[in-house]
This record gives C-alpha cells, structure tokens and sequence, in this order.
C-alpha cells in the first residue's frame, strides 16, 4: 500500500495545503509555522522518509530539488538578500515529519549557524 503520511496527502492534494509549485517530481508548499518571513518546503511526490534510504539511480531528485529550492527563492525575491537551505535528518535534528522535504528559509538575516 502506499505511503500516506501528512506531505504524501498534501502532494496528492487529499488535504489541503499551501502548494504553490509543482511539477513531474516534486512538489513545494509553505510551511504551515514559519521560522522566517519565507519559509518553503521542497518535497518529492514520492514518500522518501530519510536521504539513508536514498539509492544512487535517485541522485538526479536531489539534484531536482536543489534546483527547484533555487527557483522558489528567485520567485520570492530572495536571490539577491540571500536563503538557507536546511534538510533535517532523524532525531538531533528536530525531524518532525518522516518525508524527504528541502527548508528554504529567508527574508531576514538568519545569522550564523555558528
Ligand atoms: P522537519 O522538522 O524538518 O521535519 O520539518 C517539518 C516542517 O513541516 C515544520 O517546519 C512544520 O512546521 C511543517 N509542517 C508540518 N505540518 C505541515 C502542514 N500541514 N503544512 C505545512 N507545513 C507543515
Ligand atoms: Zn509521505
């Protein structure tokens, strides 16, 4: 059966969500408690829990994403002041949500990650 967890249902539009681009492989939305004036989530359409479970003939969805991330922020002014990207991994990072989702956070200065 297929995996149905919170971003699968926003992708396949069975709940709603803020989804404002999507195309063959991915999809992005706005994250529903932002920790900065933009703050976006590039997911795959494909439920990939962790980059573990990532094989090597996926690389090229990474690479998507990456370049989806880069124009969303095009898209909301941010090329020129500046984004982070952020991909959270298991529990030490704060991981709420077990589907592959790329952070694009912007529109303040986010200071050092130190
Ligand atoms: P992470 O901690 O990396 O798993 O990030 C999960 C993110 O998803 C958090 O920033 C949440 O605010 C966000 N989030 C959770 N549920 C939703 C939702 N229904 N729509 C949009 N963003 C969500
Ligand atoms: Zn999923």
């Amino acid at each position: 059966m297929a995996e149905e967890c919170i971003f699968c249902k926003i992708g396949r539009r069975k709940i709603p969500g803020d989804l404002i681009y999507s195309d063959d492989q991915a999809f992005v939305i706005r994250d529903i408690s932002p920790k900065a004036p933009i703050h976006l989530l590039v997911l795959p359409f494909e439920h990939v829990t962790y980059l573990e479970s990532f094989t090597q003939d996926r690389e090229a969805l990474l690479g998507h994403m990456m370049l989806v991330a880069r124009e969303m922020a095009r898209r909301e002014g941010l090329t020129e002041s500046g984004y982070r990207l952020v991909i959270n991994q298991g529990s030490d990072s704060g991981q709420e949500v077990p589907h592959l989702h790329l952070h694009v956070l912007g529109g303040r200065d986010l200071g050092s990650m130190g």
